[in-house]
């Protein structure tokens, strides 16, 4: 089962994902890394200061590495809902979110445009319209760790197939940033 952890750059994927690793023993492909290190791009964005992911490339290289399992793979990335059926997506207040973007090495322009687009729920939007099951966690005031053990829980009920009324708690469009200051 492959599970996409996306969510806005700060969200605090790379985080979480890493902790459920440590709880469940989950294989987890940071996606971010695999695309830079597998050449998994078609060009560089110099004003974003980014790659641009060749997608059919990514998918590819992503269902290789999958082959036949079934076993829990957790796609770390704010690509993973292009590629993922089942979705979580990680958000955070745009304020809380700059906060933690202002400790990168990003310009001011990226900082604002990932705030920008946390505050316009992009990423929810796009999830909600490629994939088949989405589920959604504010980490704005909650720790690391309660956020890791809020994945588990979705992964735990999938796994059981009482994703249904269990998961309400994480039903999207809960969040309203528009009083939000940033
Ligand atoms: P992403 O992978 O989504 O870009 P990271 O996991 O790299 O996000 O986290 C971005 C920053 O925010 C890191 O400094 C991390 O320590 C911090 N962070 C992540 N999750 C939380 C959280 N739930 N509460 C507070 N800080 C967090
Ligand atoms: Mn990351």
């Amino acid at each position: 089962m492959l599970i996409g952890l996306t969510g806005t750059p700060g969200t605090g994927k790379t985080s979480a994902s890493e902790l459920v690793k440590a709880y469940c023993g989950y294989r987890v492909i940071h996606l971010n890394k695999l695309i830079r290190e597998k050449h998994l791009y078609s060009g560089v964005d110099e004003v974003r200061d980014t790659l641009v992911a060749d997608m059919d490339k990514v998918s590819a290289h992503v269902s290789g590495l999958i082959g036949e399992s079934d076993a829990v793979t957790i796609l770390d990335s704010h690509l993973s809902h292009y590629i993922a059926d089942i979705v979580i997506v990680l958000r955070a207040s745009p304020g809380v979110l700059g906060e933690r973007l202002s400790h990168r090495d990003y310009s001011q322009a990226k900082i604002s445009e990932n705030v920008e687009a946390e505050a316009l729920d992009v990423i929810l939007v796009e999830s909600v319209e490629w994939c088949e099951k989405v589920f959604e966690i504010d980490t704005t005031d909650v720790t690391v760790e309660k956020v890791a053990t809020d994945v588990r829980e979705i992964i735990n009920a999938l796994l059981h197939g009482d994703d249904g009324a269990m998961l309400l708690k994480y039903k999207p469009g809960s969040l309203d940033w528009s009083e939000d200051v940033f």
